[in-house]
């Protein structure tokens, strides 16, 4: 069994995907052909990953159908405006091996040059026309940065990718989505392994916070396929990232269980308000905004 949800233009996204961030480009294809061996039919990846080239490897290695395989990827700053993201996207389809991509977003709203974002998002909005992307969207939208883009573009978008784990969860970034109809995709789903400045002393771990920990234990789950649950129990998709192929297949196995709601609002009731992820408003060193994507 897995779980399907439908985005706001009727196309379908599979709930659960592999992400890849921080993936080595030399572990990416297996990890890729190993998710797709288990059941993902869902790929995360970006142009600022360095690693399209072996996504599209990993999907070619399974034997699965270009079709089957629900393809992900963002543009990265450094392409926004009209033309370079047309660019971005002919630079990415290359690396794929692909013509199409199942969504393309906006990997960060870039508030300090907004105008290059909304121009990237029409050529978002063009490639949508022209079929070359099947549903577009962004990624790290706060609230005020959706009301900005919604007044100068025609096309809602799709999906708001955003960092959303229990002890940062986003519920009103997640209501603003839910009332434009944009669906809410989980980036560090069950709380990455990185924190990042700004968390300071306050170092915790959700997989090892005992409130999940007791609730897997009831199930005869683990912390991450509890966590797994809860979003897909409140309607967002995840897209956990593993090298490892038995947390791969872990990540999967989350089709067999429900959460009661009283264990979905105590998960809930972990939110800290505080990042473990850059603030999308913060200023962006330069030296990883303005870098270049390779051409190959
Ligand atoms: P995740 O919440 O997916 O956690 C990944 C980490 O947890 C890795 O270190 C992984 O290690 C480990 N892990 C995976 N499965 C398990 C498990 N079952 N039990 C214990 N540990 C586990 O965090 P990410 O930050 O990687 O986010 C996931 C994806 O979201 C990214 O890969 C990317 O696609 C996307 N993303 C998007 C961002 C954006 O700005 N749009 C920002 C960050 C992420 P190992 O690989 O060694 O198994």
């Amino acid at each position: 069994m897995t779980a399907e949800l439908t985005l706001n233009n009727g196309v379908t996204l599979p709930a659960i995907g592999l992400g890849v961030y921080q993936s080595p480009p030399q572990e990416t294809a297996a990890a890729v052909e190993t998710a797709l061996k288990v059941g993902y039919r869902h790929i995360d990846t970006a142009a600022a990953y360095g690693n399209e080239r072996q996504v599209g490897e990993g999907i070619r290695a399974s034997g699965l159908d270009r079709s089957e395989v629900f393809v992900e990827t963002k543009v990265w700053i450094s392409d926004y405006g009209y033309d370079a993201t047309l660019h971005a996207f002919e630079k990415s389809t290359r690396k794929l091996g692909f013509d199409t991509v199942d969504l393309l977003i906006l990997h960060q709203p870039a508030p300090d040059r907004f105008e290059r974002t909304v121009a990237a998002y029409r050529a978002l909005e063009q490639l949508l026309a022209d079929g070359r992307a099947r549903a577009i969207g962004v990624s790290n939208f706060m609230v005020g940065h959706l009301t900005d883009l919604l007044a100068r573009v025609e096309v809602v978008p799709a999906v708001n990718q955003i960092e959303c784990h229990p002890y940062f969860s986003q519920p009103e970034v997640r209501a603003a989505n839910a009332e434009h109809g944009i669906l809410t995709q989980a980036w560090s789903p069950i709380g990455g392994i990185t924190f990042y400045p700004g968390w300071g002393e306050d170092r915790r771990n959700v997989l090892q916070d005992p409130v999940i920990a007791q609730i897997a234990h009831a199930y005869g789950k683990t912390p991450a396929q509890v966590l797994l649950r809860w979003h897909i129990q409140q309607g967002r998709s995840a897209i956990p990232k593993s090298v490892h192929a038995h947390r791969i297949a872990e990540n999967f196995d989350v089709f067999d269980f429900d959460l009661t709601d009283q264990q979905l609002a105590a998960i809930d009731d972990l939110d800290t308000g505080r990042r473990h992820g850059p603030d999308p408003d913060a200023p962006m060193p330069e030296g990883i905004r303005d870098r270049t994507i390779p051409e190959d």
